[in-house]
């Protein structure tokens, strides 16, 4: 279970909300049993509850069971898609390993809400099935001109392109050869991008158009592809 504070050995921890329900209610936890706790700064813990009350129980940590992991330095960059489906994909990037998830707004995403605080919980969920000790970084909302104008010198930008054929110019496999380091995959909305927008990014010099197969596949199926491909080619 991730906890928002600094957690050591020896430490108690009092636990309430939905934590406490997952455990009393759920779980039906008894005194003594162990639990596995993450704080997101130092690592993973073991515990065992010391007090259950009605909605709270306390555990008192017994000692550090792994570091806090590093992620392959891998950002998504995806534009927002229907609120069930993003939130999906944000469930998946950080079972698949990703260090960063970023919203970012294009011509076709206007009237897409995007709600970071429900994106986050699902990141949390999934981190915590997954027995990540990282937490992705969630940043807010961006416009893709914006994030085009302050892109990171060091940092590739994988742009998924439908429009470029896997065995030319958009073999992902090249690439990640080609372009070792720090990199980032970008994913347009179900729309795609604008022609205007495919020129503003592959204008950018760190920017390399990457296919994904044949098929144009659906915004949430071509993010969870594009990771997989990355993290089997890079990522350790
Ligand atoms: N432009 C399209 C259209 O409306 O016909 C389709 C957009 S596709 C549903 C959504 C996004 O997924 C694209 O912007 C692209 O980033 C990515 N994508 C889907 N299939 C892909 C493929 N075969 N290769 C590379 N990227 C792909």
């Amino acid at each position: 279970l991730y906890v928002d504070t600094e957690l050591s050995e020896g430490a108690e921890i009092r636990l309430d909300g939905g934590h406490a329900h997952y455990l009393l209610k759920v779980m039906r936890i008894k005194e003594g049993q162990p639990v596995k706790l993450f704080d997101n700064r130092t690592g993973e813990y073991l515990a065992h509850v010391t007090m259950l009350g009605k909605r709270d129980l306390i555990l008192l940590i017994d000692g550090k069971t792994r570091e806090r992991e590093i992620v392959p330095d891998l950002w998504l960059l995806a534009a927002p898609i229907k609120k069930d489906r993003y939130n999906w994909v944000a469930e998946k990037a950080t079972e698949l390993g990703v260090a960063k998830m970023v919203p970012v707004q294009t011509e076709r995403t206007q009237n897409v809400q995007v709600k970071p605080d429900k994106i986050w919980v699902h990141m949390i969920e999934a981190a915590e099935q997954c027995e990540r000790t990282a937490l992705p970084a969630l940043d807010g909302l961006i416009k893709l001109d914006e994030m085009l104008q302050n892109w990171p010198t060091d940092r590739h930008l994988f742009f998924a392109d439908e429009r470029v054929h896997e065995s030319g110019e958009g073999s992902f496999r090249k690439a990640l050869v080609a372009h070792a380091g720090p990199a980032a995959l970008l994913i347009g909305p179900e729309g795609g991008f604008s022609d205007r927008e495919n020129e503003a990014i592959r204008a950018l010099p760190q920017s390399v158009p990457v296919s994904l197969g044949p098929r144009i596949l659906r915004a949430d199926t071509a993010a969870v592809a594009a990771i997989s491909l990355w993290m089997a080619g890079r990522g350790d």
